[in-house]
């Protein structure tokens, strides 16, 4: 045994980081291992982090987080052909308070979140995989990285999506295509200045989009667009078993989305910088791992906890919160002496307490809910075809709303399956 700590975290994502940080608060030697070479040079994501979770970790998080832009303006943009059409709402004052949310790239916010666990005490070794978990009688007692192993009485597993370690020690079923999608990202970089005059922006603000409709082909997913402070965030996530049936590359489908006319206005001018890709596991609550076992606790996604729900992306704070619930559970732990499942089952109810699990369970259904393929070609052209409708004067006659509307659906798809849908997402949004 090279080393022995009271915990060892895997993974400097925002739940491994957020874990590590807030155990070392808590008096724990820890260490924090990070296969990439800085925390954060290996991962991606939309761009967009609710803050509220940060205010428990970090009172103090805005003095020298890397925000790129406060989120002031949101907006829902369903694409058809050519055309958009867009909700949108603005408010100016959500760049405070625990409401807030920030966009931001995640090498630079990953970083200063693994220095800021390592300022409170916590090892951050990086550049080191964590192969194995060290077991003894079942029971995990630490973890393998390459001749190294390392005990300790708890191990925060924050691996990320797929979670092969978890997978290894049977706490998470294999996942099957349906249960992940495929999300692809690129930055576009362009002049601050230019980004807040294209936007409407103010120094600090800035805008959060979601595409439906054409901007996914017509498949199960979405796409999104962030502004940062000199550089906007495009991307998709798109479901992967749509892509593996209609045998299309994601890469076409971004393609498509990004020459889209009113993407294009947006981004015109702008140099085309990082590309990466990474995988979104959409599983719910229903069909999760097993986030306790003997000596293990999960968080972030490894566990699963993310909320996409047509209208918000949330992983980080989720991630965040579960490292917090994490380290929460391994101090009622210690204090009993017993870091077996048992020991450390107040998780569950911290994780509530944080509403991770609460919010999760509350949008069951909507995972299900989104699988409708309907949502994503039928409606979106149905919608831009009576607003098309509804704005062209052309002398040619013109026609009442009621009339475009029932003229645009008659065919489309039965009166009640619509209706059905229609009273599905009333129940699952
Ligand atoms: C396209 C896309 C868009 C998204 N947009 C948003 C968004 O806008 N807002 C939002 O809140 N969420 C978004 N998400 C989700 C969000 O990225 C995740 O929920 C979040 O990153 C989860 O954090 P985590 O710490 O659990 O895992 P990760 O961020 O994946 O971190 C896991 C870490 O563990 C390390 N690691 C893995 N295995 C090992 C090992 N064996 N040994 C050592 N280190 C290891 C990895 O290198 C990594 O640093 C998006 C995801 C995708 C793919």
């Amino acid at each position: 045994m090279a080393e022995r700590f009271d915990a060892v975290v895997v993974g400097a994502g925002p739940a491994g980081s957020a874990a590590a940080l807030a155990l070392a608060k808590e008096k724990f030697s820890v260490l924090l291992v990070e296969r990439g070479r800085t925390a954060g040079s290996k991962n991606m994501f939309g761009g967009r982090v609710y803050a509220w979770p940060l205010f428990d970790l970090l009172p103090e998080w805005q003095k020298d987080c890397p925000v790129e832009r406060f989120v002031t303006r949101e907006s829902l943009a369903f694409l058809s052909g050519d055309a958009s059409l867009s909700v949108q709402f603005e408010n100016p004052a959500s760049t405070s308070g625990r409401a807030a949310s920030f966009t931001a790239l995640r090498p630079k916010f990953d970083e200063w979140l693994a220095k800021k666990a390592e300022a409170a005490g916590a090892t951050l070794i990086t550049g080191i995989k964590v192969d194995e978990l060290l077991r003894e009688g079942g029971k995990v007692r630490g973890v393998v990285a390459g001749p190294d192993k390392i005990a300790a009485n708890v191990v925060v597993l924050a691996e990320g999506a797929m979670g092969p370690l978890a997978q290894k020690a049977g706490l998470l079923p294999e996942l099957a295509p349906k249960a992940v999608s495929v999300g692809v990202k690129e930055t576009v970089e362009l002049p601050a200045a230019t980004i807040q005059e294209r936007f409407a922006l103010g120094e600090k603000e800035g805008a959060a989009v979601v595409y439906a409709g054409d901007a996914s082909m017509g498949l199960r997913g979405g796409g999104f667009l962030y502004t940062n402070k000199a550089s906007v965030s495009l991307g998709l996530v798109v479901s992967s078993e749509d892509l593996a049936r209609k045998k299309v590359e994601v890469q076409e489908v971004m393609e498509r989305f990004r020459l889209h006319p009113s993407i294009q206005r947006l981004l015109k001018g702008g140099k085309v910088g990082e590309y990466s890709a990474h995988l979104v596991p959409e599983l719910g609550l229903g069909m999760r791992a097993k986030y306790i076992a003997d000596g293990v606790l999960l968080a972030g996604d490894a566990a699963g906890f993310l909320i996409n729900n047509g209208y918000t992306f949330r992983g980080v704070d989720l991630a965040i919160a579960s490292g917090i619930a994490a380290a929460r559970a391994a101090v009622d732990a210690r204090a009993r002496g017993d870091f077996s499942a048992a020991g450390l089952a107040s998780y569950d109810r911290h994780l509530r307490a944080l509403n991770v699990l609460t919010d999760l369970e509350r949008f069951r259904s909507t995972g299900g809910y989104l699988k409708n393929e309907r949502l994503f070609s039928l409606y979106p052209k149905l919608l831009l075809g009576i607003t098309e409708k509804v704005y062209t004067v052309d002398g040619s006659g013109k026609e009442r709303i009621s009339d475009v509307v029932l003229q645009e659906m008659k065919g489309k798809a039965p009166l009640f399956k619509m209706l059905k849908d229609f009273l599905d997402a009333a129940r699952s949004m």
